[in-house]
């Protein structure tokens, strides 16, 4: 075709394009779409014509009738009007996932703070004397309960609960840490950036690979607020290295008066060693050696909602809760009450292992997650095995979010290789379906990891896996 045929042929099709008008005429008298609001109906309308006009100006000719149009309207408008944020499965098998709003929530919890986010609650209320209260002192007591710590206070995060600590006691003053320990987590958190973010002067003290007790003794000098132990969440440094132990450090501040506080990081709460895992430095732990003040995260290992949960001696902890900072960073009245329900599974360390998806999926034994993917193809519905290869797989599944980095679990799960569709098509596809699945593509297959699949997730999967294959 020539230039001229080309144009041609582009009016032709632009010319099938319906009216804004007509297509929300169209649209309003479906009963897929006609309960949207006609403003929305008409917005969506001219993205999706834009975008069509855009299509066909840089050569797309597949556009036949006038119908085909309004039936791709439709697509597009029902997926616009989908609410962005919504239930994805996690076939990747890393299970603390950043990108997946890393630990979700018991279903219990979730039922409870649907009850709860639809009244009013006793927030910053206190019940007994009806005066105004602290939304820090409804999880503040359960935290030194199970941790053993004098005081705490929570915040959105644990970024926001090192940079309170670091502003509230070290503003303007030195803070020692070992090179060893200068991390970056993912999502752009750095400890030298959030230092210089406090105001806090860092002060490095070691190599990279060995930190001894007499470098940090030679770094305290006047100016000297802080000892800092950052936890080395996602990597290790293996081989010719050494640490100072936490609780040589915490003699070290104490012999000088300087507190110690370690970020912890993960907020690990129960002993993992007893799951065969490899042991994370516990919070309890910390504490009972000595440390003045840690912080760690609400949904990494501990399971709960995004927080950062301060614990340690009392005059550090008020002190930072009179920062005007903290008002802030302060935590919301939904994560508050989902943390006060995590917490309080952590009461029976059974109760906690059983019912927080984050630690049962740690636990879960490898035949356990092998019998449940078995049972996932077995139980497969012959439309779904006749369209698509469904293999049962080993695989290696991961903490994820920075915890356990060198943890191997070995996991199980299925490899797909769909017959009429490439498995990378497979991916986008589960990608958009109503209820998304997310896996890990490699070489010719897409595979899921049935350690991240909740047992209750194994219906959607077989529903998302059947409209990604256009199953009926
Ligand atoms: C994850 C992590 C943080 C950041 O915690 P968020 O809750 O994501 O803000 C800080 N320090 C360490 C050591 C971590 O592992």
């Amino acid at each position: 075709m020539n230039h001229t045929e080309t144009k041609a042929g582009e009016q032709g099709l632009l010319r099938l394009l319906p009216s804004v008008r007509l297509c929300l005429q169209f649209l309003a008298g479906s009963p897929d779409t006609g309960a949207i609001p006609p403003a929305r109906l008409a917005h969506a309308s001219r993205l999706f014509l834009d975008g069509l006009r855009e299509q066909v100006q840089a050569g797309r000719t597949d556009i036949l009738s006038r119908e085909q149009v309004l039936s791709e309207l439709q697509v597009f408008v029902r997926t616009y009007h989908r609410p962005s944020l919504r239930r994805v499965i996690n076939g990747t098998g890393v299970i603390i996932h950043t990108n997946m709003g890393r630990s979700p929530l018991a279903p219990a919890i979730a039922e409870e703070l649907a009850r709860l986010a639809a009244g009013y609650a006793n927030l910053e209320l206190d019940l007994e004397t009806g005066r105004r209260g602290l939304r820090y002192s409804h999880v503040a007591g359960i935290l030194q309960e199970i941790t053993g710590a004098e005081a705490a206070l929570v915040v959105n995060n644990n970024a926001a609960a090192v940079l309170l600590a670091l502003d509230t006691l070290a503003r303007n003053r030195e803070v020692v840490v070992s090179r060893g320990q200068l991390v970056e987590i993912g999502g752009s958190f750095r400890i030298p950036d959030v230092m210089a973010k406090s105001g806090a002067r860092l002060v490095e003290v070691g190599t990279t690979n060995r930190t001894h007790a007499a470098d940090y003794e030679a770094a305290i000098g006047p100016d000297t607020a802080l000892l800092l132990k950052v936890h080395t969440s996602n990597y290790r440094i293996l081989g010719f290295t050494s640490e100072v132990p936490l609780p040589d450090l915490v003699a070290l501040g104490h012999k000088h008066g300087i507190p110690v506080l370690e970020d912890l990081g993960s907020g690990c709460l129960v002993d993992l060693s007893r799951l065969g895992l490899q042991p994370e430095p516990s919070v309890q732990e910390a504490l009972a050696a000595g440390l003045d003040l840690a912080c760690f995260s609400g949904d990494k290992l501990l399971g709960g909602p995004q927080a950062g949960i301060l614990v340690g001696r009392v005059a550090l902890i008020e002190q930072i809760r009179r920062n005007p900072l903290t008002r802030a960073l302060r935590i919301d009245k939904l994560t508050l009450a989902a943390l006060e329900a995590v917490l309080r599974l952590y009461l029976d360390e059974q109760s906690a292992l059983a019912e927080i998806p984050t630690l049962r999926m740690l636990a879960e034994p490898e035949a356990s997650v092998r019998k449940r993917a078995q049972h996932f193809l077995d139980a497969a519905p012959a439309a779904l095995s006749a369209a698509c290869q469904l293999e049962l797989c080993a695989m290696q599944a991961q903490a994820g979010g920075g915890s356990l980095p060198a943890q191997h679990l070995p996991s199980w799960g299925l490899a797909l290789r769909p017959k009429s569709m490439s498995a990378q098509e497979l991916e986008l596809r589960l990608r958009r379906t109503p209820v998304p699945v997310i896996g890990r593509m490699e070489h010719d297959a897409l595979y899921l990891d049935m350690r991240t699949i909740a047992q209750e997730e194994e219906p959607l999967l077989a529903h998302s896996l059947q409209h990604a294959l256009a199953l009926p």
